[in-house]
């Protein structure tokens, strides 16, 4: 057990190495994307621009794969506190509504209004999870459709369950869903990281996810977290 408690202490330092790195690094990203605009807008670099143009791309790239992994992260302590899931679903789909009125996507809410939905864990990986499972949902339907959103809760746990109408999944993707850099959208969409991020921050709330998906007809995600008694 002692070797399996270094291990766990190890993986948190790793964890929060990587959120106070992805912290720093975004802001060199941002500086750098702007002057590169700029030069790419100067009409005295009209030779420069195939190779800005690939520039540009690759920095978008890396502040994606920032954003799938950790976008709300801060070097900041891990803090373990009561969430109000009921609020940061309500959060996240007002952060994602801009992405689903471009896909013309309707994202809808259902919940109980006498269920309570609190639940201990850290509220920003949370988020951050609701958010990678959203945008999946809206990416799968690229001409439109319906995001329906349902929380539950009974004596133990809390139910979240987030459906799309969208493209599906083979049973060979949906086999590969979570695993590190497996992504069907290319490397310019893709990251294959948001799953991966999700399954993680499940786990280590002592809850469960579970996958449906049919091919054409659309994805089911369901999540239960134990209550906060
Ligand atoms: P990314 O979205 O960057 O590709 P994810 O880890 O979020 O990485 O998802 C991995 C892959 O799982 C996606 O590329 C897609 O093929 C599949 N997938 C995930 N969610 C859905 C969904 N709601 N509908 C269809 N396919 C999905
Ligand atoms: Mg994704």
């Amino acid at each position: 057990t002692e070797e399996l408690v270094r291990k766990s202490e190890k993986l948190e330092i790793v964890s929060h190495l990587a959120a106070s790195m992805s912290h720093e690094v975004r802001n060199p990203l941002t500086t750098t994307r702007g002057f590169m605009q700029l030069l790419y807008e100067d009409v005295a670099m009209q030779k420069g621009k195939p190779y800005l143009e690939i520039a540009l791309q690759e920095i978008d790239r890396a502040t994606e794969i920032i954003n799938d992994y950790l976008m709300f992260a801060k070097p900041a302590p891990v803090t373990i506190e009561k969430v109000d899931v009921l609020k940061e679903i309500q959060s996240t789909i007002q952060i994602m509504t801009p992405l689903a009125n471009m896909n013309a996507v309707q994202i809808n809410l259902s919940f109980s209004q006498r269920g309570t939905y609190f639940i201990i864990g850290e509220r920003k990986k949370l988020q951050q999870c609701f958010i990678n499972i959203l945008k999946n949902g809206i990416e799968a339907m690229p001409t439109g459709g319906e995001l329906q959103v349902s929380l539950l809760s009974n004596d133990t746990d809390i139910q979240i369950e987030i459906r799309d109408t969208g493209i599906g999944m083979t049973s060979s993707q949906l086999n590969r869903l979570g695993e590190p850099y497996f992504s069907t959208k290319g490397a310019k969409n893709g990251t294959g990281l948001g799953m991966m991020v999700a399954f993680s921050t499940i786990k280590g709330m002592n809850g469960e996810i579970r996958v449906t998906s049919k091919v054409d007809k659309g994805t089911c995600v369901f999540i239960q977290i134990p209550l906060y008694q």
